[in-house]
């Protein structure tokens, strides 16, 4: 079933939104060269914490995991693309960073991803991190009142066409809100004029993700990190999405939105496990 939210719903999915973005925005921040994983899942940990944040991935125990997930954020690297699990490894110059967290405060959750560079950027990742972030762009634009759930799939699949990135359909976009993952799959590619026909007080997360050369998987032996079947390297990046009377507003973006390449200015403190 699908739940449409009303504006005052919408303004509460705002306010996770706006920590979601905040965290994701900080561990941009603190992503660097000699910085482990642990670490950063640690320091993410203490936010959520500090701000009375549940996050949704603790527990989770989906059909393709070997659940429970015990982390609060999916870190995946280089090939790595979605469901990361966050593991002793230590962050080296060059490597792609990709970022994913969803938390629920006072019951309402938001769900976004980033990807960055750690220290020397190399064209190619640029490129298709900045792929990603085009197709979310382009996604978003789709995401209006009037226009159908095909609209956004085939604006997706476009910049990746364009882009000459092959496109995998198992893991897209969802339904959003009172918990992480409400009905409605978004694929990411499709046919536009297709499908469900988009309403105020829809809520989405719409996330592109990519690999250079393949659109297969493989699943790590912790039963949760996706990885290109190939090995060539990935980007993804995700908001969560109302449609409203008047177009998309993205509950998640942050301010500046900007910068794949990590500043790595921080320094991140261990804190004792939650
Ligand atoms: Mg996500
Ligand atoms: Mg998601």
């Amino acid at each position: 079933m699908i739940e449409l939210k009303t504006p005052a719903e919408i303004d509460r999915m705002h306010v996770t939104g706006r920590f979601v973005a905040e965290v994701l925005t900080e561990v941009g921040r603190l992503a660097d060269v000699g910085v482990n994983l642990l670490d950063l899942e640690h320091h993410v940990r203490g936010m959520i914490a500090r701000r009375g944040a549940e996050s949704c991935y603790w527990d989770y125990t989906p059909s393709f995991g070997r659940g429970p997930f015990r982390n609060v954020i999916c870190l995946s690297v280089n090939d790595a693309v979605l469901h990361g699990l966050p593991h002793d490894y230590t962050l080296r110059d060059g490597d792609v960073l990709s970022a994913d967290l969803a938390v629920t405060i006072d019951g309402w959750a938001a769900d976004s991803a980033r990807t960055v560079i750690v220290g020397t950027p190399a064209e190619e990742d640029l490129r298709i991190i900045r792929a990603t972030e085009e197709a979310l762009e382009a996604a978003i634009a789709a995401a209006r009142p009037g226009n159908r759930l095909g609209d956004i799939s085939a604006a997706i699949g476009g910049v990746a066409r364009d882009y000459g990135y092959p496109v995998n359909t198992e893991f897209g976009g969802h339904g959003i809100g009172r918990t992480m993952h409400e009905d409605l799959h978004v694929p990411n590619k499709g046919r536009a004029g297709r499908g469900l026909t988009l309403r105020p007080g829809l809520t989405l997360a719409l996330e592109p993700w990519f690999a250079r050369t393949t659109d297969r998987i493989v699943y790590d032996p912790d039963g949760w990190t996706i990885r290109s079947a190939d090995g060539s390297r990935t980007a993804h990046s995700e908001h969560t999405v109302a449609i409203t009377e008047d177009g998309p507003l993205v509950l998640t973006r942050r301010e500046p939105e900007a910068a794949t390449t990590a500043s790595g200015s921080g320094q991140p403190s261990r804190a004792t496990d939650a």
